[in-house]
């Protein structure tokens, strides 16, 4: 247990380095990690690591290792720019004294593409702080976590405490399009008694989340002149045969949320969304290919393989049925998420720890939410049996113009995530020559 003059020294710690914490939240947003780009992001979080002490391994993902992992999701883009960091921190050699249980604290450095740029009110990748909100993409999803991991295990170290159990910071690529980052880190090994991640989760434990499947569907029809329609087949009227099918599935997949475990109370958690569409070259001409970027969640209680056989199966069918649509075919891809969702099951020593760190941090019970999409816990709690925790701050306009992530709740995290880390891997005086930086 630690004692609560170790508490209170972590917790002023955290408020010590907390605008150094936001300096460097907003120094990470300022790089625009997107995908297939993640590596200026890493070597970032890379001196981070270093700078705290941690041994270093890195590699660049592997689409032939990944392919080997049930849980991996196709892909068909370059890897050759995007690598996986892992910073370790072996116990203080406890001399004679039981190690301490060990954690890994999980991240992800990849942001997605901004929309129209002309929509922001201000650069996204110029981050600014503004009635309590710091602003850019990424912010909130999930740069201010991925920071709030290593700053709260600086404030141990300036608390003069070093952990008892071993510490992998994982910063990883690739969790916004297949999770393979994560599962990567998994393949090579690392893993450990808990996985905490700090994805923006309004200062609450996610109980849950949805499965997410993305797909390609290639519309193919036939060319010809508009003045003589009826000969050729329409490849976009085909998408459009193709969207109304998946439209029924999604309504359907929607009818077993009420009996679901853990969204029941939400009134759609099943989206299906057309992300992605391109077709034809000129307008007076018949167009005949027209590809589709779809993406849709899956419930916990559903099977991957079993949704994936039905999608294709629809997909078939809508081009199969209309007349107009003769000799039009349709193919199906996975390209991106192949995923089954996750749920945390209650009663873990983990959600204990985690709860009462909460507690202590922010003077309230902590609560849980169910996530209607994807999160890389699956990729510990389904292939490892690790509870994975998913904990981070408070963020908004996710994905969207204006991201932003509340800079109070990121402190809430900071301070949660801190003494979460002395509790579940125990804590010790720092070695006199040890990393801590009470210095400066
Ligand atoms: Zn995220």
């Amino acid at each position: 247990m630690t004692t609560s003059a170790e508490r209170d020294a972590i917790l002023a710690a955290v408020d010590a380095a907390f605008d150094e914490q936001l300096d460097f939240t907003a120094a990470l947003i300022a790089i625009p990690s997107l995908r297939g780009e993640e590596n200026d992001g890493q070597d970032f979080m890379e001196q981070a690591f270093r700078e705290v002490g941690l041994d270093i391994d890195r590699w660049t993902l592997d689409p032939a290792e990944l392919a080997t992992h049930p849980g991996a999701g196709a892909v068909a883009v370059s890897y050759e720019n995007t690598d996986v960091v892992v910073g370790t921190l072996e116990p203080a050699a406890a001399v004679g004294a039981a190690v301490g249980r060990s954690l890994i604290l999980n991240g992800h450095v990849d942001v997605v593409p901004l929309g129209s740029p002309r929509l922001w009110s201000r650069s996204p990748w110029e981050p600014a702080i503004e009635d309590g909100w710091m602003y850019g993409r990424g912010s909130g999803d999930m740069k201010a976590g991925l920071a709030a991991n290593v700053f709260a295990l600086r404030a141990l170290q300036r608390a003069g405490l070093t952990p008892r159990g071993r510490i992998h910071l994982q910063s990883v690529p690739e969790e916004e399009s297949t999770g393979n980052g994560t599962l990567s880190a998994l393949q090579h090994g690392y893993t450990a008694d808990a996985v905490l991640i700090t994805e923006p989760s309004s200062n609450a434990v996610v109980r849950a989340h949805t499965g997410v499947i993305w797909f390609r569907v290639v519309v193919t029809g036939r060319a010809a002149h508009a003045s003589e329609m009826s000969v050729g087949a329409n490849a976009i009227d085909g998408a459009y045969a193709v969207i109304a099918e998946l439209r029924r599935m999604e309504a359907d997949w929607n009818t077993r949320v009420p009996e679901s475990a853990h969204f029941a109370e939400q009134p759609h958690p099943l989206n299906l969304n057309i992300g992605t569409i391109r077709a034809g070259d000129w307008p007076s001409s018949v167009p005949d290919a027209c590809e589709l970027g779809i993406r849709v969640a899956l419930l916990p209680e559903m099977d991957v393989e079993e949704c994936w056989e039905e999608i294709v199966e629809r997909v078939q069918r809508a081009v199969q049925v209309d007349p107009a649509l003769a000799g039009a075919t349709a193919l199906t891809e996975k390209l991106g998420f192949f995923s089954d969702g996750y749920v945390l099951e209650p009663g873990s020593d983990a959600e204990a720890v985690l709860a009462a760190a909460h507690e202590q941090a922010t003077g309230s019970a902590l609560g849980e939410v169910a996530m209607p999409g994807y999160i890389d816990s699956r990729c510990y709690g389904l292939f490892a049996g690790v509870p994975a925790l998913v904990y981070g701050p408070l963020g908004e306009r996710l994905h969207g113009a204006d991201e932003r992530v509340n800079i109070e709740s990121v402190r809430h995290v900071t301070k949660a995530v801190a003494l979460f880390i002395a509790e579940w891997c125990g804590v010790e005086a720092a070695p006199a020559t040890g990393q801590s930086d009470n210095l400066d």
